[in-house]
């Protein structure tokens, strides 16, 4: 880092102090009020008014936008991203602030608003170099997603963003391990659905009905051809089958089977290619029961790929805080901050934290302190990107 970046880092993190208390709070009141995808309203509310910041720009309809700190306005800003969508989840925590009514924070977005806000504040109280973007996102857990409408309608560009970064709490990562990773992190994942017509009929005269159920068991087997055979196994795929469908009665032959299930691929010449091979060994497989298969692909999200540059700058900068940070970390999870990640330079970091659970689990919790950890990740982010 530069001494004037040392400097701003030293600043921030001295004004970040003075945010924690109330951000705490803040991450406890979102807790108990959760709101899921595309109900985001009152969530949004409450984050706009705890910036403190005036009533910003609208987002992806119950979004918002908030830009703080003046800067050189001219110059552009960079954006912080939050999640403001809750799951439909029923909380198990067990804590006096659990959220009831069956929608929980199962995914930490509840830390990542607080955070945010934390240090959104601490930039403005410095007086950074640039302006920094709330950029409060909805929809990330349901399709359509909110980042890929973001992206479509142009507000980035109209607040002149030169950077995207966010921070996702993490249980598979060490309590307080920072994974700051250059290049892909995570896997794109596209939608399928699969329909086989056959022939139905009498269960008793099999040789008059051409039988999807016996097709789509095969194609379901073939589909694994996909990671094992067909895609770089140094690259990886994931061809995943999550739900299966045919027939009512134990002994007729339904006249159609359907499948719906994902595909997740690192690279994006790998995700076309996954997408040719499944339609071909559907078909084919199909063709060899005497039935006809449909393929419906529905594309999800890009694989996400963190700025190098910026994911270097994070790094050293962490770690000469003292984080503990990797810079190998990847999955096949998938996240919608991938569609920043195609249009300008982004950097997705992952927190570790001990939730008590796995993400999306009713008994996930991490602890309040993951708000400043959260916190000072976006800073280190921030700082990264003013450098560009
Ligand atoms: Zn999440």
């Amino acid at each position: 880092m530069t001494g004037s970046a040392v400097a701003l880092t030293g600043a921030l993190r001295a004004a970040l102090r003075e945010e924690l208390d109330s951000a705490r709070a803040l991450r406890r009141r979102l807790h108990a009020h959760p709101r899921v995808s595309g109900d985001e309203a009152d969530t949004t509310d409450l984050v706009v008014d705890a910036l403190g910041a005036g009533p910003g720009l609208p987002a992806a309809e119950t979004g918002r936008v908030v830009l703080l700190g003046g800067g050189r306005a001219a110059e552009g800003c960079i954006a912080l991203r939050a999640e403001l969508d809750a799951l439909p989840v029923t909380e198990a925590t067990g804590v006096a602030w659990a959220a009831t009514g069956g929608a929980m924070h199962a995914c930490g977005h509840d830390v990542h608003l607080a955070a945010t806000v934390a240090a959104c504040r601490a930039i403005d109280r410095v007086g950074a170099p640039l302006p920094v973007a709330a950029l409060l996102q909805p929809r990330e857990e349901t399709a359509p997603s909110g980042a890929r409408e973001i992206v479509a309608s142009g507000l980035l560009d109209a607040i002149g963003a030169r950077a995207v970064v966010g921070a996702h709490v993490q249980p598979h990562i060490d309590a307080r391990r920072i994974a700051v990773t250059p290049g892909l992190v995570n896997a794109s994942v596209d939608e399928f659905e699969i329909t086989v017509h056959g022939g139905g009929g009498h269960a008793g005269y099999p040789h008059t009905v051409r039988d999807p159920v016996v097709a789509l068991a095969s194609i379901v087997l073939n589909l694994q051809q996909i990671p094992a055979r067909r895609i770089d196994p140094v690259h990886g795929a994931v061809c995943l089958v999550g739900g299966l469908s045919a027939g009512t009665a134990p002994n007729v032959v339904p006249s159609s089977a359907r499948a719906i299930g994902s595909l997740r691929l690192m690279r994006a010449e790998d995700r076309q290619q996954a997408a040719r091979e499944l339609v071909e060994i559907v078909e084919a497989s199909a063709a060899a029961y005497g039935c006809r298969a449909d393929v419906r692909l529905v594309d999800g999200e890009p694989a996400l790929r963190n700025d190098p540059t910026l994911a270097h700058r994070a790094a050293a900068a962490l770690h000469a805080e003292g984080y503990d940070v990797v810079t190998d970390f990847r999955s096949f999870g998938a996240d919608d901050f991938a569609h920043y990640s195609e249009r300008l330079p982004a950097l997705m970091m992952f927190v570790g934290v001990d939730g008590g659970a796995g993400l999306h689990d009713p008994r996930f919790l991490p602890p309040d302190d993951a708000v400043d950890t959260v916190a000072e990740v976006l800073l280190a982010g921030y700082v990264a990107a003013l450098a560009g």
